[in-house]
């Protein structure tokens, strides 16, 4: 890779955190915690268009999936921007709630269901042979929209629950679904692990001098 395309990525991941392994769960870690405090990356329509653009190369099954126009975002329109939020909003407190073992909230569903509205789906023949699904939104910038919401159903269908989790950093909000065979990982990246196992050492240090008083 190029040393400015790492750069860039670098860049990519401290602003946005892809690290959900999950579009609609990279959607939810656009809300984070910078030092202790709540950071937000979606701010303005623009912020929108560069996390879609860094989305669809984290994520890119959902550009072939999900078909629809590719209309530039308007920088003094915040439709797409405020219904994102409420879409991002919902999904985190179903998200929430599947880590909790409860049972999301009607309203929460509600919204996510009308984001589900706005596409139809068919079917489509690869060049395999293959049958694929493929789902279609007339409306503009919707399939930014549907294309999360999709992820989102994708995984609370078909995924398997015990493997969502939020990372166990005490500084940390970020969703992420473990992949990994044994399903044992607590935290969203190596950064978050190293930060926590280093307070673990620093707590025992701490114990063991105090018994030692
Ligand atoms: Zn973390």
């Amino acid at each position: 890779m190029q040393e400015r395309e790492l750069e860039k990525k670098q860049q990519e991941d401290e602003r946005f955190r892809f690290r959900g392994g999950v579009l609609a769960l990279d959607l939810v870690n656009t809300e984070k915690l910078k030092r202790g405090k709540p950071f937000e990356a979606l701010v303005t329509p623009q912020d929108v268009a560069q996390w879609w653009q860094a989305a669809c190369e984290h994520h890119p099954q959902w550009q072939r999936e999900v078909q629809g126009s590719d209309e530039a975002i308007d920088a003094n329109d915040t439709k797409l921007l405020d219904a994102l939020k409420t879409l991002r909003a919902a999904l985190r407190r179903i998200f929430t709630a599947l880590v909790e073992n409860t049972a999301p909230r009607q309203e929460d569903i509600d919204v996510l269901n009308n984001v589900l509205r706005t596409g139809h789906w068919f079917t489509q023949l690869s060049p395999e042979g293959d049958l694929l699904p493929v789902y279609q939104t007339e409306e503009a910038h919707s399939r930014i929209l549907l294309s999360c919401a999709l992820s989102a159903l994708h995984l609370i269908r078909e995924g398997e629950h015990s493997r969502l989790h939020r990372c166990e950093s005490d500084r940390c909000i970020l969703f992420f679904y473990d992949t990994t065979r044994s399903a044992t990982r607590r935290w969203c990246s190596t950064s978050c692990m190293d930060r926590a196992r280093s307070l673990q050492r620093y707590r025992q240090a701490k114990q063991a001098a105090h018994a030692h008083d």
